[in-house]
């Protein structure tokens, strides 16, 4: 399946109207890009928390914070662009499994 490169999310089906532009590495979302520009590790991290604290954490932006972590460390494109941002408290692979079913 066709998923952004920089948050996993899918571009296809009900999804495929979020497609935001092409890199070298793959497709990425229309949220994480701006005018036709990858936006920065920081900006797609912020991104990440506020979706994932409202989608999937209750409000906890604690939590949504180590979710996101733990999104975007699993990407093969963070491994390749790593920031500052990635380093620190990952949720568990129960507390993201619990997320995802959320979503
Ligand atoms: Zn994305």
């Amino acid at each position: 399946m066709k998923t952004c490169i920089t948050c996993g999310m899918p571009l296809e089906g009900e999804h495929a109207n979020d497609f935001g532009m092409e890199l070298p590495e793959g497709p990425v979302c229309k949220f994480d890009s701006e005018n036709g520009k990858l936006k920065s590790g920081d900006e797609i991290f912020e991104g990440g928390v506020v979706f994932f604290t409202q989608s999937a954490a209750d409000g906890d932006r604690s939590l949504g914070e180590r979710l996101t972590r733990k999104n975007m460390k699993a990407l093969p494109y963070w491994q390749a662009h790593p920031f500052a941002k990635l380093d620190g408290p990952e949720a568990t692979d129960e507390e993201f499994n619990a997320a995802m079913a959320k979503l």
